[in-house]
């Protein structure tokens, strides 16, 4: 093998966010997930929303906003 041109294939620990970690090897170092096949929706057989990203509250906030201001809309109608 050519020197300098081969990314170190290291030893390395997946971090899922469910608290399982895998061992394996990788040229990247702690490698972290949201999820893993102890955790994911289609393993577990269980319904689960997954919301790293908290999309479903940014969903909800915007969604009670819009019902807010279609009420005040309403009520400036009725007057
Ligand atoms: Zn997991």
């Amino acid at each position: 093998m050519k020197k300098n041109v081969h990314p170190e294939y290291k030893k390395t620990v997946i971090k899922c966010a469910c608290g399982e970690t895998i061992e394996t090897r990788s040229t990247v170092q702690d490698l972290r997930i949201d999820l893993c096949s102890q955790c994911h929706p289609f393993f577990t057989g269980q319904q689960k929303f997954v919301d790293s990203a908290g999309m479903v509250e940014k969903f909800k906030k915007r969604y009670e906003a819009g019902m807010e201001k279609a009420k005040k809309i309403k009520d400036k109608e009725a007057k």
